[in-house]
């Protein structure tokens, strides 16, 4: 029986052996709540995300793969919620998928 690491049932994806985040504990990026030491947490790993060099293909596969809970990418629960309705209503589906799977967003235009 195969192992899922990620947990996200998509296995562990390649870009996350560069990530920023990889040796700090995962409570920082999954703190319970949103308020008094989780919103502190929060702040530090976005700060993190924020000098993470794989910050683009986290945030597409958090989107991709539906992540609700956590940091992914720079951004908390709700803000990728509004992105979500932002990109859905746009019809932009398409260039999020091909951001996660690194082809070309051009092909949206086709
Ligand atoms: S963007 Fe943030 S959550 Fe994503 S891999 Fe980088 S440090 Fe980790």
């Amino acid at each position: 029986m195969q192992i899922d690491p990620s947990g996200t049932g998509f296995g562990t994806p390649g870009w996350h052996a560069a990530a920023a985040c990889r040796s700090l504990p995962k409570s920082l990026f999954f703190p319970v709540g949103t308020t008094g030491t989780a919103a502190d947490d929060i702040v530090v790993a976005k700060t993190v995300c924020g000098t993470c060099e794989v910050r683009a293909s986290c945030l597409a596969f958090s989107l991709v793969t539906e992540q609700h809970y956590g940091v992914w990418g720079g951004t908390d629960e709700q803000e990728r919620s509004s992105l979500r309705r932002v990109y859905r209503a746009a019809g932009l589906e398409a260039a999020v998928a091909a951001a996660f799977d690194g082809t070309s967003t051009s092909a949206r235009s086709a």
